[in-house]
């Protein structure tokens, strides 16, 4: 549960002073919907009132704040006219502007005779100073409450600063001495102020300096954030930790005839990271591994060859891939090789019906089945298994931490390997995965043909439909992919359809269309032709990013790339790159193209290393967004910010690690105060699955 010291942070923004229901929807949009999040929203930039200059001293351009007498008003004669006021104080006058007049609001708040203090940007018109609706507006005596910093928050049309800024003000009133979570020593080293005040120095900045991501007590939240992050990580790893595995160490044979079946020998890669998988089946812990390999890298064979390790214990294995596709490919790689070993490897997706589920789910049951390929249908209630003691899921980026974590429930102790194609930064795999062990392949089997990747403007369209029909006509095939993003998905889906057509026009019923919102069916029907021959140009949006092998595929034409991530692109050109062929991908892109676009793509044109594209990805756009963060499950992190904190991560992925080893339940004084951090931090799922009471 959480604690009660956070009751009052936890209520609906609605619960805050002054929030109609119009401009709570936009404040939910801009900060959230809770009050802690706006705890969260911090000012980007300040405001300093403190110049006071008399009008002839006032600056142009800068923000002043002044004490002036109203001499007279010149209401607006056209709307286009603003309503001016001339004022003056004893060294000169100057004109305030209004250029959208509220009822009599000016005439009552600036009555001619009267002194009034007012603060805004001094400009200057005819050679005489003006302010145009001045930021404030008030008597004399009230003057002081105006003069100072003033903070500049992030905002959104209809929210303004003095809205948000109230706003804030009343959420950070809420927030209470907490008792401290760091380590004292730890603190004081960093000379870190408590929780509180790093909050109330963040909302209410001195000087410029006090922005900076990298004050003082930015990285104070940003260290709690990322120890919220990477404790909980810690808790379930420990929970995971736990539970006994098996010992699984197979004699072996099985895995040498396939090796010596195959028409290729592994990478060096390939082998040390057998290596580690195996040491870790062997340990009478359960194994949780993350293996991470380049497309093309070949972890299918290394899933295989874990598989059969199991196999060779006597015991079964599965593996599940993300989309019937992927499932019914990996059958085609892995039948093959099992059937000559008399190892029964057999498919099982939500479209296996009737009898022939019913036979498959039997001789599951019985044992006879050593192999399942399938898809997270796997994992439905009335799929048991005899003895499972090995998952492999071939994940894509598609599963989610928890999802993932909730599987090794299943199985008879069964270790686990998540294999994922995307390359990952390894500030990323700590703040996704914690630290879940984790295996690279970083090298690609030799004699693959580089793929000659060139970026060309939308406007050579012509030369490139050319140049495709050579291509078609020669014999091979091709993609053509067309971007598809949610915000605009009607009129990209009605671009793509144009795009189909219009090659429809040209090449007639050899090309075919996939896109996101077909039926997983109709997909495969399509993308079945694809592979057979019977279409040899397939337009898609990217639904063909994840893994599918036509190894005929050489050339791929990527529509407006630039609106594609980094790591988008280096997925869909992997699918031209399986075989030994030269291959081609032809990156079209349409103005106006921003410099980081352009930077973008030009890594494309130099660099097929996925890691070396993640980390330039995440040097240009920050980690939230690398992999596409919604499908991904990566975490964005409201404070920390992964280009400029890897230092503090690490820390606290050390401190996370002391914690767990020393108080493992979280009981000590320091233990409930990091409860408290849980919490704030929303990290409710590791509490109360990870620790008990
Ligand atoms: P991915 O890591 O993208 O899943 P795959 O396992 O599908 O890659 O392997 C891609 C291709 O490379 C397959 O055709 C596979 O047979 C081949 N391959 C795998 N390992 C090697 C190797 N060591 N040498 C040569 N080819 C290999
Ligand atoms: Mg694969």
């Amino acid at each position: 549960m959480r604690p009660q010291i956070l009751f009052p942070l936890f209520t609906d923004i609605a619960s805050l002073k002054g929030i109609g229901s119009k401009f709570e929807k936009l404040i939910i949009k801009l900060c959230g919907p809770k009050t802690v999040d706006i705890l969260w929203h911090l000012p980007y930039s300040l405001i300093d009132r403190t110049y006071i200059p008399t009008i002839a001293q006032a600056q142009e351009g800068k923000i002043a704040s002044l004490s002036v007498r109203v001499v007279e008003h010149f209401p607006q004669k056209t709307k286009k006219q603003p309503y001016r006021i001339l004022v003056e104080d004893d060294s000169g006058q100057m004109i305030i502007n209004f250029f959208k007049v509220y009822g009599d609001s000016i005439a009552k708040n600036l009555p001619v005779g009267a002194t009034r203090f007012i603060s805004g940007k001094i400009e200057s018109f005819n050679g005489m100073k003006q302010m145009t609706h001045p930021d404030y507006i008030v008597r004399p005596e009230d003057a002081q409450k105006i003069i100072g910093i003033e903070p500049v928050y992030p905002l959104t049309a209809g929210v303004s600063n003095k809205m948000l800024g109230k706003l804030a003000r009343e959420a950070l009133a809420r927030v209470p001495d907490f008792p401290e979570w760091l380590e004292p020593n730890f603190q004081k080293t960093h000379n870190f102020p408590s929780f509180r005040s790093a909050l109330l120095q963040a909302h209410f900045p001195k000087s410029l300096a006090d922005i900076e991501p990298n004050s003082l007590h930015k990285k104070r939240l940003a260290y709690d954030e990322l120890l919220a992050n990477q404790l909980a990580l810690a808790l379930v790893r420990q929970k995971v930790r736990k539970q006994v595995g098996r010992s699984l160490k197979g004699d072996g044979h099985l895995r040498q005839k396939v090796l010596a079946d195959l028409p290729f020998s592994l990478t060096n890669a390939q082998k040390r990271v057998l290596d580690e998988i195996s040491a870790d089946m062997e340990s009478s812990y359960k194994m949780l591994r993350l293996l991470q390999g380049d497309v093309g890298s070949g972890k299918t064979i290394v899933a295989l060859l874990t598989m059969l390790n199991a196999v060779e214990c006597g015991a079964q294995a599965a593996i599940m891939a993300p989309t019937e596709i992927l499932a019914k490919q990996h059958l085609e790689t892995i039948k093959p090789l099992c059937d000559k070993l008399e190892v029964r490897a057999e498919l099982l997706t939500g479209r296996v019906k009737g009898k022939s589920r019913k036979l498959i789910l039997e001789d599951l049951a019985d044992g006879k089945i050593d192999i399942l390929i399938g898809t997270h249908a796997l994992f439905v209630d009335d799929v048991a298994f005899k003895d499972l003691a090995c998952i492999v899921v071939d994940e894509q980026h598609r599963f989610g931490v928890q999802q993932r974590l909730a599987l090794s429930n299943k199985g008879n102790n069964a270790d686990i390997l998540v294999m994922t194609a995307t390359p990952i930064p390894r500030t990323l795999v700590l703040t996704a995965y914690g630290d879940m062990e984790y295996s690279k392949i970083d090298e690609v089997p030799a004699g693959r043909k580089p793929v000659d990747t060139r970026v060309l403007p939308l406007s050579k369209l012509q030369d490139v439909v050319a140049g495709l029909k050579r291509k078609l006509d020669s014999g091979c095939r091709a993609y053509w992919v067309c971007p598809l993003v949610e915000e605009s998905e009607k009129t990209d889906l009605a671009a793509a359809e144009e795009r189909f057509q219009s090659l429809q026009k040209l090449f007639g019923n050899k090309v075919g269309m996939v896109h996101g919102r077909m039926k997983e069916t109709e997909k495969d029907a399509i993308m079945e032709k694809f592979k057979s021959g019977e279409i040899t140009l397939l337009v898609a949006t990217t639904v063909i990013e994840v893994g599918v092998n036509v190894p005929e595929a050489t050339l791929m034409i990527i529509e407006q790339a630039e609106r594609f991530g980094l790591a988008q692109l280096h997925q869909l050109r992997g699918r031209i790159k399986r075989g030994f062929q030269a291959s081609n991908c032809l990156l079209l892109y349409g103005y106006p193209l921003s410099d980081t676009s352009r930077s973008r793509l030009d890594i494309m044109r130099k660099t097929e290393d996925g890691f070396e594209i993640a980390e330039k990805d995440l040097e240009l756009r920050g980690g939230g967004e690398l992999l596409g963060n919604r499908q991904s499950g990566f975490s964005e992190f409201k404070i920390a910010d992964m280009s400029l904190h890897k230092d503090l991560l690490y820390t606290a992925n050390k401190d996370a690690k002391m914690i767990v080893e020393t108080d493992c339940s979280l009981t000590t004084p320091r233990g409930q105060a990091l409860r408290i951090l849980l919490y704030l931090f929303e990290q409710d799922d590791a509490v109360r699955t990870y620790l008990a009471g």
